[in-house]
Formats: structure tokens, sequence, C-alpha cells
């Protein structure tokens, strides 16, 4: 079995694309999660800048937008999620302050010090936790916050089966310990990390897809790479029921010193 389920790295990214542009998060989260986070971010004005980074089509942006009073920039490397972005933003008659545009996370072009928030949910990964925490430090403005959320172990050790899977998808993913100090290292104090509860990912993101997957399947009937792709979001599903003991995501929230 495990011999046919493919790298995520070996799907063709327009497959992935226009997949998770029919679901409402493309990661694992919740708003009451967004809104937990949120609550250790002090000091947050109506002119605060803040940048969701890696913000897919904006389900937590939308959340942030309608508890906080700044100017909110989404980016995301996808032009469609950026459109779908754009009109949630409308919908949510949150668009005078709240911009999505198409960008890289390495490549971001802020100017130093000028952010009082970065926001990033289950897309850091992208660059690397270490080398985004890094990176982005000097957008912040001193004591400005960054709030992440990572695939984390629970545990020192694991299944092989969960140990395998996850060094091919993500190798940095490790420990809460670990990122706290990567965190405290980069020039952060770690003000509060905090487990994200199971139904981010049953409720709130696998379940949405149950659907979404046989839409997908039936628009793009025969087409073996798209069958390939689902049947690797449902070995996802059956591996996280599997071995929810060992791994999740967790939230990091830092303030630069
Ligand atoms: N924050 C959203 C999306 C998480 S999925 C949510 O929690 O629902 C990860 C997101 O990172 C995707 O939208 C993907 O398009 C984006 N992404 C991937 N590589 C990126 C890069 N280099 N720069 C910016 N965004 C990127």
């Amino acid at each position: 079995m495990s011999n046919e389920i493919k790298s995520i790295h070996e799907f063709d990214l327009n497959i992935i694309c226009e997949y998770y542009a029919t679901v409402e998060r493309q990661g694992p989260g919740s708003p009451e999660i967004t809104l937990k986070a949120l609550s250790f971010i002090e000091g947050l004005t109506p002119e605060s800048r803040i940048v969701d980074i890696g913000c897919g089509t904006g389900g937590q942006t939308m959340t942030l937008a309608k508890n906080t009073s700044g100017q909110i920039t989404g980016v995301d490397l996808f032009p469609l999620f950026i459109q779908l972005f754009n009109e949630n933003a409308q919908k949510n008659n949150v668009h005078d302050r709240v911009k999505g545009v198409v960008g890289s996370m390495d490549n971001l072009s802020f100017q130093n010090e000028e952010l009082d928030l970065i926001w990033a949910e289950g897309s850091i990964y992208n660059i690397g936790f270490e080398r985004g925490i890094n990176e982005w430090r000097k957008f912040l403005k001193p004591g400005g916050y960054i709030a992440v959320s990572e695939g984390t172990w629970f545990t020192d050790h694991r299944p092989q089966e969960i140990e395998d899977f996850w060094m091919d998808a993500y190798p940095e993913i490790d420990t809460i310990p670990q990122k706290v100090m990567q965190m405290q290292k980069a020039g952060y104090i770690p003000v509060a990390t905090f487990i994200l509860p199971e139904n981010c990912w049953t409720d709130h993101f696998f379940a949405p897809q149950v659907e979404a997957q046989k839409n997908f399947l039936k628009k793009h009937a025969g087409s073996k790479p798209v069958e390939e792709f689902i049947a690797n979001q449902r070995h996802e599903t059956v591996l996280y029921n599997k071995y929810k003991a060992f791994y999740g995501y967790v939230f990091y929230i830092g303030r630069k010193i």
C-alpha cells in the first residue's frame, strides 16, 4: 500500500491549487483557534499593519479582519487564491482595509520594521519554520508579534509509518520545545504555544473535503493524476486518524525583542 502512495511533491501544482480553491480552508484551523491565538497579541490599533503570509483564500484572514481594526495584507503565491481572497474580503465587507496580493514568502517587499503583526496559519512550512521566523523578523517593529501554526511532533518517538510520511512531506517537523527554542534563538520572546484541537483537522479541514473530493473526481473523470491526488488526500486523513496522538498543528506566538 505505502508504495502506491506518492509524495505530495510529485503532484501537479495546478491540480493542488484547483482542488484547494473549492474548500474554505487550505490547512487545519478554525475561527475559534484564530481568535485564541489573536488573544495573545497586545497593542493592536486602527493604525496597525498586519500581514497574513500564505493566506490562501483567506478563511482565517476574514476572522482576523472582523476582530482587528488595522490594515491587513494577505500574501499568497497563487493568483487564483488571491482572486478568491479579494472576493471574500468584498463579501465580508472588509475590502477597504483587507487586500490580497500575489507574492512569495521568500521574497517579500515590506519595509524593515513596518509591521505590527505577522500571521501565517499552516503555511510557513513552505519556506521552513526556522528560515521563516528568522527572515521575516526584520519586517516587524520592535515589540511586534509573529503568530504561526506549524506541524509538530507531540512525542520524542513515534511509529515508523508516520515518521516516514513526515520525513518525506516536511522533514523540519519537530517537537514543541525545539520549535520554541528556535523562536527564542531567532530573537522573539515565546509568548504562547498551544496545540490545535482535533476538530481543526476533522470538522474544519477533512470534513469539507469529503464532498470536494467527490466533485473533483466527477469533474476530472478519467484523469489518472487527479485520481492519484485524491487517493493521496484520503490517505492523509487515514494517517491522521491513526496517528493523531503523535502529531498535529501547534500555534507559536512570539514577540520581537
Ligand atoms: N493559511 C491558509 C492556507 C494554508 S495552505 C489556511 O490556513 O487555510 C498553505 C498556503 O501557502 C497555500 O495557500 C499556498 O498557496 C501558500 N504558499 C505556498 N508556497 C508559498 C510561497 N512561496 N509564498 C506564499 N505563499 C505560498
